[in-house]
């Protein structure tokens, strides 16, 4: 079974616990290292993207973790680190 081709919709895979699926189960976040990161839950932002499981908790473990130091240099956040993870939970309580 070769991988990458099974089907043509886009693989996506969460930073938090490695999942691996369909776009639709994801939530996107894009920004710039060094420059700040936003939650983009359209996908509609152009340049850097990563992305986190939208139902497992993966949100809330993603913010927790760059809160600390050592997530922080994990994801090379800097000092956007904890504006991303602010953004994170705000949009985690509306959705
Ligand atoms: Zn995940």
């Amino acid at each position: 079974m070769a991988p990458g081709r099974r089907g043509h919709r886009p693989q996506r895979t969460c930073v938090q616990c490695r999942a691996k699926g369909d776009k639709d189960g994801f939530l996107r976040v894009a920004g710039r290292p060094g420059k700040g990161w936003e939650p983009d839950p359209g996908a509609e932002r152009s340049g850097r993207g990563f992305y986190l499981c939208r139902d497992t908790g993966c949100v809330e473990g993603f913010a927790r973790s760059i809160r600390t130091p050592k997530g922080s240099r994990r994801f090379r956040m800097g000092a956007s680190a904890a504006s991303l993870a602010e953004a994170l939970e705000e949009w985690r309580e509306r959705s």
